[in-house]
């Protein structure tokens, strides 16, 4: 256990020991109010009670076009039996007639005019007819109706907004109404930002080799601003002692929080840590935090300031900025500290393996299903990419204790928004650019339909099938032993009894090859040789598959198994996730030769080997081809349009049964 107040150096704290920690060297409390204008006090935070000093309105107002009566007056309207009033005079908006209402008389208003004196009601016009001054009332009133009565909106006297509340258009408007000019309201908490690394370099400069556009300042800055702080920008720093130390000395002049990313990690983590502790006490506080992402996290004080050292990994800066700065940044702008968020039960689809021993932040997907309601599917891109987050709907925390999560658990799922909209088509498969055509058409056609795409494989896609969480599935996998494409999987992965498969289109798989084919490849043969070096994909992957097919058929013929072959590939064991991956490895020289889709041979400008032609085939939810999105997707894939997109992409072409249905359970 940590004592409250005492330093703790390298130890793994939980996420509430290392905010207990902080909050007792640094209490959050607000940095100061300032006043200021209504015209400026949108999205500020009240710093006063606003008690209202008028009534509003201010008089009683007539809400419609019509006559001022006296109610009474109208009590023995009918259809076809009028009340007949004399009109007596008209009373305008802005103006306090002098003319009052007596029994047995009317006065013409309009809407937002003051109902003159003796009237208490206001007939609609639409309920009347005159003739000179004589008016015909078809419909009684009741006494007050029409009328917004002085003060029923607002009382005079009245706690109308409380110290504490975010002013939205809402409450600006509520002001406004009380004319009240200028506001007593918190001072935005300044936080300075620095990212460090030698790698980074400010988006609009050249990128120059090695480098890499600097993610965090950006998200970093943003998130400040939306937790109701104001960014100051301290440039990158470079990975050495002096310019780190410049930086956050700068830093905790100007600010009331420092926050550095990146570097965090053991080592250069050391220089964060000297020249926080030279700059005053108590300094480093949290060095670690048993989270998953974010882990090496430094948070600090100095000088009643706070510091955060944020991992450099921009999806885990945005992660730990979530749990400890936002929290922080609210406070001292006078928000409640902790925001709700909104938060939904899911099931997990699949079985999840957390790390163990630390808490885990786990971004998620989530994917409505008919009958189970949500199920959620983790985020698949690695944990450095960027993307990660904004294709999230938002994450699940998982305790330190849990060694899995089963398939089908209930889990509680914190929203990233307000509003969750779940897809109306849901996609999961083998990534095309042949479905990027065809999806461009469904939303030129269907505007209307929100569809979500993951490109994780054929194999999980079909398996996304089986459990409901994708309507779509767009596979090629080949199968060895026949030969023959997609059909034969239907049944491998269980999903023939409830799956239909639909015609796709053609692809040309071939070998790609650097421009010009230096090395004069021509046929699998040629990966044989010792001066060649491949680059493999992932296993099960569809061009993976398909690479071993024939690498098999060469094995038998020289009397050899794949693994004997394969030993003698150069490269045979580097994997890589997508086609792109192949053409770039090449593209830099790092191999000579991978198996993939000429489109994609084209888009690097690379030279392209046709081989064969592979069926590239959508799996379809039996149960989910009656949905109007799934129908809106198939009547586009039967489109001459699509057909004739395709013919224009190198690789990919229809076939004469695109769209026909192959199999049905
Ligand atoms: P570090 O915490 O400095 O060890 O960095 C961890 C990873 O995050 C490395 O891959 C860095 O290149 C990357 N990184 C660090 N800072 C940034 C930044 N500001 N923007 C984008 N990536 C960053
Ligand atoms: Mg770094």
């Amino acid at each position: 256990m940590t004592k409250l107040g005492q330093k703790v150096f390298r130890t793994l704290l939980t996420v509430e020991a290392a905010k207990s920690l902080l909050y007792a060297h640094c209490p959050p409390a607000q940095v100061g109010t300032e006043i200021v204008p209504l015209e400026c006090a949108h999205n500020r935070v009240l710093a006063q009670d606003v008690e209202a000093k008028i009534d509003v309105p201010p008089f009683d107002k007539a809400t419609m076009d019509g006559y001022a009566v006296y109610a009474e007056d109208t009590f023995m309207a009918e259809e076809d039996e009028p009340a007949i009033l004399k009109i007596i005079g008209k009373a305008f908006v802005g103006e306090n007639t002098k003319l009052s209402v007596e029994r047995g008389k009317a006065i013409e208003i309009s809407t937002g005019a003051p109902v003159p004196r003796g009237a208490n009601a206001v007939v609609m016009v639409e309920y009347t007819d005159s003739e000179g001054d004589v008016l015909n009332i078809y419909r009684p009133v009741g006494p007050g109706e029409n009328v917004i009565a002085a003060g029923s909106d607002i009382r005079a006297g009245e706690l109308i907004l409380r110290k504490g509340t975010l002013l939205t258009p809402r409450e600006t408007g509520i002001l406004a109404a009380l004319g009240i000019p200028i506001i007593d309201c918190y001072m935005k908490p300044r936080v300075a930002i620095l990212s460090s690394g030698n790698e980074l370099i400010a988006p609009g400069k050249k990128l120059d080799d090695a480098k890499i556009f600097d993610i965090n300042a950006r998200s970093v800055s943003d998130s400040v601003t939306e937790s109701g702080g104001k960014p100051l920008f301290l440039g990158i720093a470079r990975d050495t002692l002096d310019d780190i130390t410049l930086k956050i000395r700068e830093g905790f002049k100007i600010a009331d929080i420092v926050i550095a990313s990146g570097g965090t990690s053991a080592g250069i983590g050391d220089l964060v840590y000297q020249v926080l502790d030279k700059l005053g006490k108590p300094g480093i506080l949290v060095h670690g935090v048993s989270v998953r992402p974010g882990k090496p996290t430094i948070i600090g004080v100095v000088k009643g300031k706070p510091f955060f050292g944020l991992p450099g990994n921009p999806t885990s800066a945005l992660m730990i900025f979530d749990i400890f700065v936002r929290p922080t940044i609210r406070a001292m702008a006078g928000l409640m500290a902790e925001e709700r968020r909104r938060i939904i039960d899911a099931k997990t689809a699949q079985k999840i393996y957390p790390s163990e021993g630390r808490r885990e932040y786990l971004p998620v997907n989530i994917v409505r299903c008919d009958e189970e309601g949500y199920m959620i599917y983790p985020v698949l891109t690695g944990s450095g990419a960027i993307t990660t987050l904004a294709e999230a709907d938002g994450f699940i925390e998982i305790p330190e204790n849990r060694r899995f999560l089963k398939e089908g658990e209930t889990v509680k799922v914190n929203l990233f928004s307000e509003t969750l909209k779940p897809a109306d088509l849901m996609i999961i498969g083998s990534h095309c650019v042949g479905v990027d055509l065809l999806l461009n058409l469904l939303s030129k056609n269907s505007p209307n339909i929100l569809y979500k795409t993951m490109n994780t494989g054929s194999s999980s896609g079909l398996s996304a099938i089986r459990r409901g969480e994708a309507d779509v599935s767009g596979i090629h996998l080949l199968d060895e032993g026949k030969g023959e494409y997609n059909l034969p999987f239907l049944k491998r992965f269980e999903v023939d009894d409830k799956a239909v498969l639909i015609r796709g289109y053609n692809r040309q798989q071939g070998l790609i090859v650097a421009r010009n084919n230096p090395r004069k490849i021509t046929s699998f043969m040629d990966l044989l040789r010792h001066d060649i070096t491949l680059i493999n994909r992932n296993a099960g992957s569809g061009t993976r598959i398909l690479l071993d097919f024939h690498l098999n058929r060469i094995a038998s013929q020289q009397g050899l198994s794949l693994e004997q072959l394969t030993s003698s590939v150069n490269g045979y064991s580097i994997e890589t996730k997508s086609h792109a991956a192949v053409a770039v490895a090449i593209l830099r020289g790092k191999a000579d030769v991978g198996l993939g889709i000429e489109t994609v041979a084209e888009q690097y400008h690379l030279d392209f080997i046709p081989l064969l032609q592979e069926n590239y085939d959508f799996v379809v939810r039996k149960d989910r081809m009656s949905k109007n999105s799934v129908k809106a997707f198939l009547d586009t894939l039967r489109s001459e349009d699509f057909k004739e997109a395709l013919k224009n992409v190198r690789g990919l072409s229809p076939t004469d049964n695109t769209g026909n249905i192959l199999y049905q359970p």
